[in-house]
């Protein structure tokens, strides 16, 4: 897979605004947020295009770290509570832009359903 603006904002090549990071997983702000929070929540490898390629074999670990650290993100934001939503767009219908797997955390607002 060619390399996306994603694996620049880790190698840190182009600036984020971090809100969370750790070996593996890297959040930061979305540049034209959905919604008062609006989070992206990647993995710091750059080998996962989508969620079309998990499998609970070889991502189990992974995966419950990003979820990890999306409910601490939602905590540390404040919107824990209240609620939020999260998104994994994966290939053309969805509206993927970035083929490099991202869990969207939205929340601060009511969300509407269905989600257009
Ligand atoms: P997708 O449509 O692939 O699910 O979501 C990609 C998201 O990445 C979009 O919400 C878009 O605003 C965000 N995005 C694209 N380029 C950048 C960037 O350079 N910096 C940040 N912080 N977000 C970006």
């Amino acid at each position: 897979m060619g390399e996306t603006i994603f694996a620049k904002i880790i190698r840190k090549e182009i600036p984020a605004q971090v809100v969370f990071e750790s070996e593996t997983v890297l959040a930061f702000k979305d540049i034209n947020p959905q919604a008062p929070v609006h989070v992206l929540i990647i993995p710091k490898i750059n080998d996962i295009e989508s969620a079309r390629e998990i499998s609970s074999v070889k991502d189990s670990q992974l995966l419950g770290e990003m979820f990890d650290a999306a409910n601490s993100v939602a905590k540390q934001l404040g919107i824990f509570e209240s609620g939020f939503r999260l998104v994994l767009n994966s290939g053309l219908d969805s509206g993927q832009e970035v083929p490099h797997i991202h869990i969207h955390l939205l929340g601060g607002r009511k969300m509407n359903w269905p989600p257009g």
